[in-house]
């Protein structure tokens, strides 16, 4: 199967509308091809955002205007129909796609480690916060661009902007662990706000 088959078959597939054989045809090549294999994930993660999204009402010509939006270099004949067929999607899924790829890029730049709250009781090392076992940090800690490895106690709330928490089982958050990922918030944000210029007319 070629990459540009397997994209045609994806939307299908996510529509429940690919018959059974073609299924496995799709599967056997997203086994065999990372590329259409991440771009199948991605399409995925659309389609539950989609589907999580409040309800809007649809105008009728809402196709017809994100066909225009579009790039020409963008706009091959499959996606037309698919386009017609599914404005709001293909609305939030052109967003996801042409912001995924450009600005995590330009979040990635500013990558410095920031901490806020009591540092005195964690040890840093490069990009990872640790909360060592036998100490506790008073009040909150917030983290900006590294990751937390806590061991020992926290008596408020942990926040991590852009990383990850990793929790030992000696463990201690008397707050709430809150992890934020700003570029998704900002894409989702972005999305929302499209599809409203789309929707309604700028
Ligand atoms: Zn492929």
């Amino acid at each position: 199967m070629k990459c540009s088959d397997a994209a045609r078959l994806m939307h299908d597939y996510l529509d429940q509308e690919l018959p059974r054989d073609q299924c496995k045809l799709l599967q056997l090549h997203l086994r065999e091809c990372p590329q259409c294999e991440a771009r199948f994930r991605a399409l995925e993660r659309t389609d539950a955002l989609v589907h999580a999204m409040p309800a809007v009402s649809v105008p009728d010509d809402l196709a017809s205007r994100i066909m225009k939006s579009l790039p020409k270099s963008h706009k091959p004949k499959a996606w037309t129909g698919w386009v017609q067929r599914h404005p709001a999607a293909s609305a939030a899924a052109f967003f996801l796609v042409v912001m995924l790829s450009s600005f995590v890029a330009m979040w990635n730049q500013d990558d410095q480690l920031k901490l806020s709250g009591d540092v005195e009781h964690v040890v840093v090392r490069g990009h990872t916060v640790i909360i060592p076992a036998g100490q506790t940090v008073k009040g909150n800690l917030t983290i900006e661009n590294g990751e937390a490895q806590v061991l020992g106690e926290v008596e408020g709330n942990l926040t991590v902007i852009d990383g990850n928490v990793t929790l030992a089982s000696t463990a201690h958050i008397a707050g709430k662990v809150k992890t934020v990922d700003r570029a998704l918030d900002w894409v989702w944000y972005k999305v929302t706000s499209w599809f409203d210029t789309v929707a309604y007319g700028s």
